[in-house]
This record gives C-alpha cells, sequence and structure tokens, in this order.
C-alpha cells in the first residue's frame, strides 16, 4: 500500500484499528463452525512490550481481561467500557494466567520464579516455587483442573542467558518439566520430564487429556492420557506448528486446539488435524475464550492485543 494511504488511513482509523481477518482454512465445514466468514480482526491495544496470558474474568455482569506485558512488568486490562488500564505493577514479570475454581487470579511470575495467587482480599500469595529443594525455573502457563491441582509449566525463559557462556544464570533445576501442585496437601510432582521447553497447556472439555506445547526445537504440541490419580501416560506428538512455535494453546468446548503460532492462531481437530489459520500481523504467543457470551477469542501478539469474535465457547471456565 502506498505509504501516503496508509497514513491517511491510520488517521481515519483511530483507536481499534479493524481489518478484515484473514483465514487460511484447510477443512471448509469444521472452520465454518469455528469462525464466521466475515469476521473482523480487532487490535484492541499496541504499543506494548511483549504480550501473553490472557485470561477472561467474569467480574459479575460486566467482565475484563487480565493479560501480561512480561518486559515491562505489568499486568493489565482492558475492557470495552474502560478500554486498557493498569492492573498489578509491578508483576514480577508476569507470564501465564488463569483462574482457579473459586475465580481467584493465578499468575506465573518469571522473575518471581513461583506460581502466585491473588486472594479475595488483595494479597498476593506464593501457591509454588520450588520443586525437590530447588527454585523453579520461571514459570510460564498455568490452569487448573476440576479437582483443584494446578498444573504448570517452567521453561527457562525468564532467566537470563550469559553471553559468553550462553548458559542461563541461576537455574537450578535440572531440566524443564511439567508440574502439578496439589494445594490441598502442598505437593508438587514433575508429571512430565521430557520437554526442551514446556509452555501452554490446556486440558479436554473432560479432562481425560492434557496437551502441552513444546516451543523448543521440537516445535510440536504433545497429548497425554490423564489418570484419575493424576498420573499422565501416553504423550505422543498431536500436531507441529510449521510457523514460529507454539506457545499458549486453548481447547474448545467440542474439544478442538487452538494454539498461537508465528502466523496467528491455528485451529486442530480432536484428532490432529488443521482445520485453519486464523492470520494475525504479529506473531502470537497467547489466546483465551471470553467476553460476555464466551464467544470472543483474544489474541496476545507481540506487541498489541487482538480479538475476534469466535463460534464456539472455551472448555472449562
Ligand atoms: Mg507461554
Amino acid at each position: 500500500m502506498h505509504t501516503t494511504l496508509r497514513s491517511l488511513i491510520s488517521l481515519l482509523v483511530p483507536a481499534a484499528a479493524l481489518t478484515a481477518a484473514e483465514f487460511q482454512i484447510a477443512d471448509p465445514a469444521e472452520f465454518g463452525r469455528c469462525v464466521a466468514p466475515d469476521a473482523r480482526l480487532t487490535r484492541l491495544a499496541s504499543d506494548l512490550g511483549f504480550t501473553e496470558g490472557p485470561v477472561w474474568v467474569k467480574a459479575g455482569g460486566a467482565g475484563f481481561l487480565v493479560f501480561s506485558d512480561i518486559p515491562r512488568d505489568e499486568l493489565k486490562k482492558w475492557s470495552a467500557a474502560a478500554g486498557l488500564e493498569t492492573f498489578r505493577k509491578p508483576s514480577r514479570n508476569a507470564n501465564g494466567n488463569t483462574l482457579d475454581a473459586a475465580g481467584r487470579l493465578l499468575t506465573c511470575e518469571h522473575s518471581g520464579r513461583q506460581v502466585a495467587v491473588l486472594e479475595p482480599d488483595g494479597t498476593l500469595r506464593t501457591v509454588v516455587d520450588r520443586f525437590e529443594g530447588k527454585k523453579l525455573n520461571s514459570p510460564n502457563d498455568v490452569v487448573v483442573k476440576s479437582d483443584g491441582t494446578i498444573w504448570f509449566t517452567d521453561p527457562e525463559y525468564g532467566l537470563r542467558t550469559n553471553p559468553q557462556t550462553k548458559q542461563r544464570e541461576g537455574k537450578e533445576q535440572p531440566a524443564n518439566h511439567v508440574f502439578r501442585h496439589d494445594p490441598k496437601t502442598g505437593r508438587t510432582v514433575a508429571v512430565v520430564k521430557d520437554f526442551l521447553q514446556p509452555n501452554g497447556l490446556a486440558f479436554s472439555p473432560d479432562e481425560k487429556r492434557l496437551y502441552v506445547a513444546d516451543s523448543g526445537s521440537p516445535k510440536h504440541i504433545r497429548v497425554f492420557d490423564v489418570g484419575a490419580d493424576g498420573t499422565l501416560g501416553g504423550g505422543r506428538v498431536f500436531c507441529t506448528i510449521d510457523q514460529g512455535v507454539p506457545d499458549g494453546i486453548r481447547v474448545d468446548r467440542d474439544g478442538r486446539v487452538w494454539s498461537s503460532a508465528g502466523d496467528g492462531v491455528q485451529i486442530f481437530s480432536p484428532s490432529g488435524a488443521l482445520i485453519g489459520r486464523i492470520l494475525v500481523p504479529e506473531s502470537a504467543a497467547n489466546l483465551c475464550f471470553g467476553g460476555d457470551d464466551g464467544r470472543t477469542l483474544f489474541i496476545t501478539a507481540r506487541k498489541s492485543l487482538y480479538s475476534i469474535p469466535v463460534k464456539v465457547a472455551g472448555a472449562g471456565r
């Protein structure tokens, strides 16, 4: 597009810029059940540092989105009524966020090296910060199962890399695990130990499957069978992301897996077949379902926050 024309359009389209969404559709019938052909992608916020960890908070009637700006050390809040606000700063470089059954906000902190919970009285309390007596690396993303157990990933992205040795500074864990923490017993168990950089994770609607993304060189999502006692079996490769890496993932009510990717959001059937892609102008790091009817997809992508109406709600809360 001509530069002058682009400038003129940017003047005419203030704040929330609407763009006709671009799709790449592999399975038209299934994609049509996910997104309407005329759905529009909206940029809700821009000029942020690096956005991650969106979660929709139903606060009574009018809900709002909480998400992380990791390098700016801030949790942001977005609502249709008030736009963009600060939710918490400093955030100890918060990354992934989720809600537990009581509606409390759980947050993974990179520099805090812990998973923390925001209590109703406003106190921020440590849930877990160690495994086998050693500090966690930098918890990245978290989900809560209906039995109250807290499942989170602990890659090393939040630890500084020494430019000389190329080693992560301050790393105490021998590897990068997926953990299950039981708040009733205080016990933390490493449930997956063979990932390079475990990242987003999500349960299937019946919680019989757990999907975990590896943002390291495998660039794939694996699927595990979840036993009644919380142990995991299986672990086959569910899908591989061909643009960028998988980071945050969500499952919809029908069991499809929606993954962030370098080209936006890629949607997969429960059998792992690509249904299609929602192309986003910036590389997507995470996503969540939300909005008052649960049928808005929020996408954190580098310096911006986007949304697009979808035709299905997310699984779980
Ligand atoms: Mg992540």
